[in-house]
């Protein structure tokens, strides 16, 4: 099952600008910086009451974030579910017909085992599924 939203992604063109909007908004500063080398993106963290913001910016013109921010612009760009067990639900919601993006769960940032869902499938929300790492 999908417990709690565990956090949500916002993209965004610059994020040393957004910091400066989210930091007003929240009337504080990030908790994580963290780069994902491997999604070309810069991911900063924020923690308002029990609710977790990642803010996302592309560092490559071949990120995921580049292009639907080309498509859409910035904003609401995923909701992440937290799991206690991502294979047992990729499994689970592959059988009930979703979709994913990467059926393997990889390293996201955060100390998380994420996978992403496609849009598609789930009336175009696009939805992280995500495992702490323990240990
Ligand atoms: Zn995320």
């Amino acid at each position: 099952m999908l417990n709690n939203i565990e956090h949500i992604g916002i993209a965004v063109k610059n994020a040393d600008e957004s910091i400066q909007l989210f930091n007003a908004l929240f009337n504080t500063k990030p908790y994580k910086e963290e780069a994902v080398l491997s999604e070309h993106v810069r991911t900063v963290f924020y923690k308002t009451g029990e609710t977790k913001i990642e803010l996302l910016q592309a560092t490559h013109e071949d990120s995921a974030i580049a292009k639907f921010i080309d498509k859409k612009g910035e904003g609401m760009h995923h909701i992440a579910f937290a799991v206690n067990d991502i294979y047992a639900e990729i499994t689970r919601l592959k059988a009930e017909g979703f979709v994913f993006i990467n059926e393997t769960p990889k390293q996201g940032a955060d100390n998380k085992l994420i996978a992403f869902m496609h849009p598609k499938s789930s009336n175009g929300v696009l939805i992280e599924l995500c495992q702490e790492i323990k240990g």
